[in-house]
């Protein structure tokens, strides 16, 4: 009944499908809108508050705990942390249009603007941190600014807001080492070319995880075990076999010094673990190393998790750096506080009564594994890979297949005709699966065919409708989404097979 699925014109029917079904809408619409800025409708609020609950479990499974740093900073923690100077993109200018472009792999100055044809010449490195003011600006003499301490930004990313705190975290730990912590939240960046729907924003939805660790626990990761055995498609950097792609497990990667040490072996695993888990196929992951030119002013080694998208071929929707010690370092000098630990042996040395000897030793600067995820690009590399058109009899029928934990909606409940004894009825047990917190919607709006449409093209995975027979026996009809198969069951057992599914 269900042919192969038909690919042609899917790009932009997925992005139509987000308007007119409320998952996604342009950021002020009505006054024209803005590049880079996007609205989660109510269905897309829904997944992204899905996909962001399935991050929070896993990684408080890890054993770290949630914080929440403010979005806006002063200037010196900037500076400190190197975005001031570092966290810029390179740009060229049409001589013609005078665009302004960011350079990356289609732009260059050797190539021609992209919007008019004419010759790109280099425009120097642009900042990507919104900057604003914090309160009112002192001391002004002539007009000119003397010492501005309201100079603020916007974050580009939650991990400053940690490592700010790190000497309470540490201590929050009971002074031990290693520890996780994460932070989810919204990060800015004033992006050149922000045109690619959710890929490329100015403002988006970011969550880390920075676990400190002692440099040299780097190769002992207490949980490695668990992972070692787990296959991942890698493309390392550099070297012989620079971006070949290769398929190792965790344990060989490592070993084998494709994969720098134990721990960010571990955390790319997790990744993996976390992006598969929640829907994203397989086949369409991958991770890339970056070269060391490509990496961020803070990254020792760094590798994204990548996407293969039908529209932008391969993308990043997560980046895993180790930091080593630059951050903590950097603000440790700028701000003259401490954030080193005693070394781990302090406790050992203690007990053999040689607590001066350890004393004495210097105190070791932490260094960082950081899984960064992108939320937004999640969120689309969701939408993309469950996007399917199908023909099922005479129609193409258009489904998102999410998995049914991350659906915004988990069943719809229809009474079969519009009558008001189905009506009550479907009513009623929509409201008491309601009562039960499943997300369910009540439809009875046109033939029992469009609202399965409907139902389809929003990734509802249950249809449960209500119709003379239940009246007289409890029982009602479920249609699974994918197999479009119905069942029937008592009234009372419906909660569980919206929950667990249910084979026959
Ligand atoms: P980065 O700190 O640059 O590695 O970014 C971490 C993650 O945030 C990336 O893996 C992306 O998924 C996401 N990200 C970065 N920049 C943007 C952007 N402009 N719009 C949407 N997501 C972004």
């Amino acid at each position: 009944m269900v042919s192969a699925d038909i690919k042609e014109g899917r790009r932009d029917e997925i992005a139509e499908l987000a308007r007119r079904r409320g998952f996604l809408w342009l950021a002020f619409e009505i006054y024209g809108g803005a590049a880079g800025f996007y609205d989660y409708a109510p269905l897309g609020a829904l997944l992204k508050r899905r996909v962001e609950t399935a991050w929070r479990t896993f990684y408080t499974k890890e054993g770290f705990y949630e914080i929440e740093t403010t979005s806006v900073a002063p200037r010196d923690v900037f500076e400190a942390s190197g975005h001031l100077e570092s966290f810029t993109d390179r740009t060229v200018v049409c001589k013609h249009c005078k665009t302004f472009f960011r350079v990356d792999e289609g732009i260059d100055i050797n190539k021609s603007c992209p919007e008019c044809g004419g010759e790109l010449e280099a425009a120097g490195e642009f900042n990507l941190m919104f900057q604003t003011r914090i309160g009112v600006p002192k001391g002004e003499k002539g007009g000119e600014r003397v010492l501005d301490k309201s100079e603020g930004y916007l974050r580009p990313e939650t991990a400053q807001g940690t490592f700010l705190n790190f000497p309470r975290l540490l201590r929050f730990n009971r002074d031990k080492l290693p520890f996780g912590v994460i932070q989810i939240g919204k990060a800015y960046r004033n992006e050149i070319s922000p045109r690619q729907s959710l890929i490329r924003l100015r403002e988006f939805t970011i969550a880390e995880a920075e676990i400190f660790v002692y440099p040299e626990e780097k190769n002992k990761h207490p949980r490695f075990e668990e992972v070692k055995e787990r296959k991942l498609r890698l493309v390392p950097g550099e070297g012989a076999q620079a971006q070949e792609e290769m398929e190792k497990t965790v344990g060989e990667a490592v070993r084998s010094g494709t994969i720098a040490n134990e721990y960010l072996g571990y955390h790319i695993a997790k990744v993996d673990e976390f992006l598969v888990g929640i829907g994203i196929p397989r086949d369409k992951l991958r991770f890339r190393q970056h070269e060391p030119d490509e990496m961020a002013h803070y990254a020792r080694d760094c590798w994204d998790a990548e996407f293969f998208s039908d529209r932008y071929s391969w993308m990043e929707i997560v980046g895993v750096a180790d930091r080593g010690d630059y951050d903590l370092s950097s603000h440790a000098a700028s701000s003259n506080t401490d954030m080193g630990v005693y070394p781990q042996l302090q406790s050992q040395v203690q007990a053999e009564g040689e607590a001066e000897k350890a004393k004495a030793k210097a105190k070791i600067i932490p260094h960082v594994i950081e899984p960064s995820y992108g939320i937004d690009r999640i969120i689309y590399a969701l939408l993309e890979s469950s996007f399917y058109k199908e023909q099922v009899g005479k129609e193409k029928r258009k489904v998102l297949r999410f998995k049914k934990e991350m659906a915004p909606i988990r069943a719809a409940v229809f009474p079969l005709l519009n009558r008001d004894e189905l009506k009550r009825k479907a009513k009623e047990v929509f409201q008491d699966l309601r009562n039960e917190a499943i997300f369910v919607e009540y439809d009875d709006s046109g033939s029992i065919g469009r609202r399965y449409r409907r139902q389809d093209e929003i990734g509802t995975p249950y249809c449960v409708t209500i119709d003379y027979d239940t009246l007289e026996d409890d029982t009602v009809t479920i249609r699974e989404r994918d197999t479009m198969k119905q069942i029937r069951v008592p009234v009372s057992e419906v909660k569980e097979v919206l929950l667990k599914g249910r084979e026959r």
